[in-house]
C-alpha cells in the first residue's frame, strides 16, 4: 500500500502496533490537518532525507538539526560557554525540564509520589528559579556581573 492509497480515505488508513492514548490521538490528528493539503503523487514511495542536498541521511545533518531546533534563547550559547561539560549538561537538562526531579520520576512511573514533597508546586525547575534560595542566588549572580538578567 503506498502513502497514497492510505490517505485516499476518510479517515486515512493507519494502523499502530498499539493502541494510541488520548494525546497521541490528539498529536495523530493535528500531523493529518497539517499534511492534509500535500498533494500526493501516485507512484511509488521513496524515502528521502530532508535535511540533506542529496536525500540521504547523515548523523551530521541530524545533529545540526537538533542543535538548532532546540535551541531557545536562554540556552543558545550554551555548548560554546567555557563550562566543563557536566555543567552544560546539567543546563541542557534544567533548561528542557529534563532533570530526574520527583515530577519527572513521576512521569516515566517511577518510585515518586510526584510533585515537590516540601512544597507540592506543580512544575520541576521551580527550585532553581521560585525558591527564596534560588531567587537570592540569582540576585547575588546579577549583582556581581551587573547584568540584568533574571531568569
Ligand atoms: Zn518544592
Amino acid at each position: 500500500m503506498t502513502v497514497a492509497e492510505a490517505f485516499a480515505s476518510t479517515p486515512p488508513t493507519i494502523y499502530f502496533k498499539r493502541e494510541l492514548n488520548g494525546q497521541e490521538q490528539t498529536s495523530l490528528a493535528a500531523l493529518l490537518q497539517l499534511i492534509g493539503p500535500i498533494n500526493l503523487a501516485d507512484e511509488p514511495d521513496t524515502v528521502s532525507w530532508a535535511l540533506t542536498s542529496s536525500g540521504k541521511f547523515t548523523v551530521n545533518s541530524l545533529y545540526r538539526k537538533l542543535c538548532r531546533g532546540t535551541a531557545q534563547l536562554a540556552i543558545a550559547g550554551l555548548w560554546i560557554a567555557r563550562l566543563p561539560l557536566k555543567i552544560k549538561l546539567f543546563m541542557w537538562q534544567l533548561f528542557r525540564d529534563k532533570l530526574p526531579t520527583s515530577l519527572n520520576v513521576a512521569k516515566r512511573n517511577g518510585p515518586t509520589t510526584g510533585p515537590c514533597v516540601l512544597c507540592r508546586a506543580p512544575d520541576a525547575n521551580h527550585v532553581f528559579f521560585n525558591r527564596p534560595l534560588a531567587r537570592f542566588a540569582w540576585r547575588a549572580v546579577r549583582t556581581a556581573t551587573g547584568v540584568q538578567w533574571d531568569p
